[in-house]
């Protein structure tokens, strides 16, 4: 437990609910600390029935000691987690019959093939020996593991091995998936593959939960995102939202013309939100600091009456990367 003389801070609301079922995950007000070190400092959050939740943070942020947690693997030092219903203090036992845990590295066994491994998985999950063998050829095939089933598992590539964990995890065939840092070490096509099973497995009703340090490949398979920083979470949406955000209250606009460039900066320079950032060979980049959709349609209105022949008109998409950096600047 945490002492007295620790801060806990009061549990920050959850996003509010994106479907009228229950959560499948609920983690309330979780906090852990390893003596002084206070790794995850009251995070709260639900994650839904077939969501694709990322979580993302930076190195020692808190990730893989909240997913252990999640994973039953530890205990919290204050705050909850329930998982389909069960309190993982009160009922370990169900919780794990739901979850599927694959971590960031596994323990392989010598002089044990692919299909060992996974043989002894299934016993190790209570499976009867008919089942047994449905499961197993069940994930083979799910995640390509047929031509690695007599290779020795401790002498496979990165990337088969993580691809024997991925299967591993699916054996009991349980509803709720913790990843953390699946991709980490993959080439780009075995990323390319990995997303592939995560679509899959998204397309099949599971729920995954998914950390990675790569916030664009995230961004792209999930729809809902979890920003860990320094053990507190400082944000919780679709990274959508983060891309089309404002950063500082700004936006940027390309704009491209038929002819003249040039004339666009000298145009932002007087308009009243605009200023110019940067000249391209067909158009310009602009920084508006107007929010109301009709000032912007003005302005563009105004472009077009001033005599700038406009051929295209949008509003950049902010990476995720410099959403995550803002957001951990602007609690500094
Ligand atoms: P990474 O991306 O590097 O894996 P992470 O976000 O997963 O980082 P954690 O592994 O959860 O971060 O670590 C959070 C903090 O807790 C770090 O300061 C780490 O040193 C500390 N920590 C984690 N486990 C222990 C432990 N068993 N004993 C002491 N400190 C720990």
């Amino acid at each position: 437990m945490i002492s007295s003389d620790q801060q806990i801070s009061p549990p920050p609301l959850p996003a509010a609910p994106v479907s009228d079922q229950p959560p499948l995950v609920s983690v309330r007000n979780l906090h852990r600390a390893f003596g002084n070190v206070h790794a995850v400092r009251g995070i709260s959050f639900d994650i839904y029935p077939g969501q694709v939740v990322g979580f993302i943070g930076a190195n020692g942020a808190g990730k893989t000691t909240t997913m252990r947690i999640l994973a039953t693997l530890d205990l919290p030092s204050h705050g909850s987690v329930t998982i389909k219903g069960h309190d993982l203090r009160d009922n370990p036992r169900a919780v794990r019959a739901a979850i599927g845990w694959m971590p960031d590295a596994y323990g392989a066994y010598d002089h044990m093939t692919v299909l060992e491994y996974l043989d002894f998985y299934a016993r190790a999950c209570g499976l009867k020996k008919h089942q047994r063998a449905e499961r197993i050829d069940d994930v083979m095939a799910f995640a390509e593991l047929g031509p690695l089933a007599n290779r020795m598992v401790n002498k496979l590539s990165k990337g088969m091995g993580q691809r024997v964990c991925f299967g591993r995890m699916l054996l009991h065939d349980p509803e709720f998936l913790i990843l953390d840092e699946p991709a980490a070490g993959l080439d780009p096509k075995a990323r390319i593959e990995f997303k592939n099973l995560v679509r899959l497995l998204s397309a099949r009703g599971k729920t995954l939960f998914i950390s990675s340090h790569i916030l664009s490949e995230l961004g792209e398979m999930c729809d809902s995102l979890l920003f860990i920083d320094n053990g507190q979470l400082v944000h919780h949406g679709s990274a959508e939202t983060l891309k089309t955000g404002t950063t500082n209250g700004t936006a940027t606009y390309c704009i491209h013309v038929a002819d003249h460039p040039e004339k666009l900066a000298e145009w932002a320079t007087v308009q009243p939100g605009w200023e110019p950032l940067e000249t391209l060979r067909n158009g310009a980049r602009l920084r508006c600091s107007l929010s109301k959709p009709e000032d912007i349609a003005a302005s563009l209105r105004r472009l077009v009456l001033d005599g700038h022949n406009v051929t295209e008109f949008h509003r950049e998409e902010r990476r995720l990367e410099d959403a995550f950096v803002e957001m951990i600047k602007a609690r500094k």
